[in-house]
């Protein structure tokens, strides 16, 4: 890099401990290096040293009551990063490994795949140490109102509207969204992921898993080939994992094993998803207990060994960096033709690079799990509307959204004359438009 070597330098600088942010930062610089030639007028502006550096972070306090009476202590975070082109829009991560580090990687990542969906939505991140593994569900409720209590100062349907992630599901959004309209005594648009009773809209839960597929189908398509008859190999077991599974087999392919985060299942007879579903959504159990109703599966601890199973298209659907160099040569010696990111930069830069040098089809998380959000800005328009559209409806929209997204990638890898590379191309497509509005919008905004 020449142009912006001096930005990646000052992140580095200013964000030192922050591995995961310097990750994301790096991949994308690396990419857009071409951009920055072409378009000195942005270079002038600073544009690129504004993008990297969030508008606004917020951390709070976030105290509530366990059920033994004892006072307990979380962080909160809510990333601002980017709202040139809509307000912030990015879900809430509620894992103990959450940290600003982790929220700026998936804030930053957000901008650009936001842009891509091409609908009116900024780039933002949330979320909180807090590890709902375990808790009662009253526990979850009350951390989740003292969550609000401060986030609500914060958002708005105009401003910033959070959304689902690892450990937000529909509960979370449930009570959060409960809280919201106690303090503020608006029903609005402010959180996406919301009951199908209450302003949530169809085809939301399966969105992410959905796209992920429409991407991958139309990618591969686009090659000649198709999910007919492919074995395939997905990460994780969560909403994510669970309908890019369910769209994999309605594709005719042979789903052969998903994980969590203690170890992963295969299935040689392709998994069973309604006892997955009973497993996860219903019961919230562990992914071994699938053994104990399907014999000829097997289980085992670990989750990284999934990547050794061998597969025609591997589909990372749990948590960032989950394949490193290791695996994706693994997976490439195994004879891997496709892979696909459900989950938000589950590849290494390392992995990336030994996927694109040995020519295999490679659908990066912004590109390819932009299902979710796209479908949580459909929620928004219906909100707005005060109307639903049918499942029909948004799943049309979603498929068709995610074959321009997989249309605009290809197209802007190629014009700046790095055919089939989709990494750069989905980076440039999604660049290139908050830099647009950035740039036309002056510097004190
Ligand atoms: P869920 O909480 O529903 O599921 C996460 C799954 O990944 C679980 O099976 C979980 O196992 C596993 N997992 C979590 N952390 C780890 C870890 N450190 N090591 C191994 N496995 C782990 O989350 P989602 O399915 O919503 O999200 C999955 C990924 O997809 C994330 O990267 C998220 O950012 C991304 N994503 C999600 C979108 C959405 O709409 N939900 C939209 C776009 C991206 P366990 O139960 O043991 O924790």
């Amino acid at each position: 890099m020449k142009i912006l070597q001096s930005v990646l330098d000052s992140v580095m600088k200013r964000n030192p401990n922050e591995p995961e942010f310097i990750q994301a930062v790096t991949e994308v610089l690396e990419t857009i290096e071409p951009v920055a030639e072409k378009h000195p007028e942005w270079v002038e502006a600073g544009i690129f040293e504004r993008i990297v550096e969030p508008e606004r972070q917020i951390i709070f306090r976030v105290p509530w009551v366990d059920d033994a009476g004892k006072v307990q202590v979380n962080r909160g975070f809510r990333i601002q990063f980017n709202s040139a082109i809509g307000p912030y829009k990015g879900g809430i991560r509620l894992h103990p490994s959450v940290y600003s580090g982790i929220l700026k990687f998936l804030g930053f990542e957000q901008i650009f795949k936001n842009a891509l969906t091409g609908l009116p939505i900024g780039g933002g991140k949330g979320g909180s140490d807090f590890d709902p593994k375990g808790k009662s569900d009253a526990e979850v409720m009350r951390f989740c109102q003292s969550f609000m209590t401060e986030l609500s100062k914060h958002i708005g349907a105009d401003t910033d509207v959070p959304a689902g992630d690892i450990g937000t599901g529909a509960r979370e959004i449930g009570y959060m969204y409960g809280q919201y309209k106690r303090l503020r005594n608006e029903f609005t648009g402010v959180l996406t992921g919301k009951g199908l009773d209450w302003g949530g809209s169809l085809a939301r839960k399966e969105a992410t898993g959905y796209g992920l597929l429409y991407f991958m189908d139309a990618y591969l398509k686009d090659k000649g080939m198709s999910f007919e008859g492919k074995t395939v190999v997905i990460s994780g077991s969560g909403n994510v994992a669970i309908y890019a599974t369910e769209k994999a087999q309605s594709f005719g392919a042979k789903v052969v094993a998903l994980s969590d985060s203690n170890g992963y299942i295969y299935d040689p007879d392709g998994i069973d998803l309604a006892v997955v579903k009973e497993i996860k959504e219903v019961r919230r159990g562990r992914i071994k207990e699938y053994c104990d109703v399907k014999p000829n599966a097997t289980y085992t601890e670990g989750c990284r060994g999934i990547w050794t199973i061998k597969c025609d298209v591997a589909l990372p659907c749990a948590t960032q960096n989950e394949i490193d160099e290791e695996s994706a040569k693994i997976l490439v010696a195994n004879g891997v033709q496709a892979v696909g990111e459900g989950a938000n930069m589950p590849s290494t830069i390392a992995a990336i690079n030994t996927f694109l040098s040995n020519g295999i089809l490679f659908g990066p998380a912004k590109a390819a799990n932009a299902g979710g959000v796209a479908t949580s800005a459909l929620e928004m328009s219906q909100n707005s509307m005060r109307y639903s559209w049918t499942f029909e409806e948004v799943d049309a929209k979603l498929k068709d959204i995610m074959e321009n997204i997989y249309k605009n990638a290809c197209k802007a890898a190629a014009d700046y004359g790095m055919d089939g590379n989709l990494v750069a191309g989905a980076n440039i497509a999604g660049f290139e438009k908050v830099a647009r509005a950035m740039y036309a919008q002056g510097i004190a905004y």
